[in-house]
């Protein structure tokens, strides 16, 4: 089940992959926080002790994994299909690490858009928990173009060679 630890091998080939990944740092820390299971999700704080009731902040139905709120929920779902990376989460048994190793089969620019959703779909939930705000899916997903698109564009400026 996703949510569990990683063993050591797995750690090691996620934190290559993510280190890999053509994202902003903010995004990969996430990954990297999704990958070590210390995201504050609800199931994470009842565990802990700081709340009672585990149950989803979108639907209220299922307990609040990450592995739920980022790809199970209704919400995540949908968005993971209008953006084309359905794919990527199609299999998700194991753990969160196996996981994004096994991106590494598909292209790297599904693999960056990828990342990406994850990353706003956690900033949708805390949004709605803390701002009782949602946004359009047509927005995030534009959003999301341009994230892609800026990030791409920011590092070829690092990586062109000086001009003379
Ligand atoms: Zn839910």
């Amino acid at each position: 089940m996703l949510g569990k630890g990683c063993n050591f091998d797995a750690f090691h080939l996620a934190w290559v992959e993510i280190w890999g990944l053509e994202v902003s740092p903010k995004v990969r820390h996430f990954l990297w926080r999704l990958c070590t299971s210390t995201l504050p999700t609800r199931a994470l704080l009842k565990a802990r002790h700081v709340i009672d009731n585990a149950v989803c902040s979108w639907c209220g139905k299922e307990e609040e994994t990450s592995s739920h709120i980022l790809f199970d929920c209704e919400r995540s779902r949908e968005l993971w299909e209008d953006s084309g990376c359905a794919s990527l989460i199609e299999d998700i048994s194991g753990t969160m690490c196996d996981m994004v190793v096994r991106w590494k089969a598909t292209n790297v620019k599904k693999q960056q858009r990828a990342a990406n959703l994850i990353w706003l779909l956690w900033a949708q939930r805390n949004l709605w928990v803390f701002d009782g705000k949602a946004t359009p899916n047509g927005l995030l997903l534009s959003r999301l173009d341009r994230l892609s698109e800026e990030y791409g564009k920011y590092n070829s400026m690092i990586y062109k060679p000086m001009q003379p």
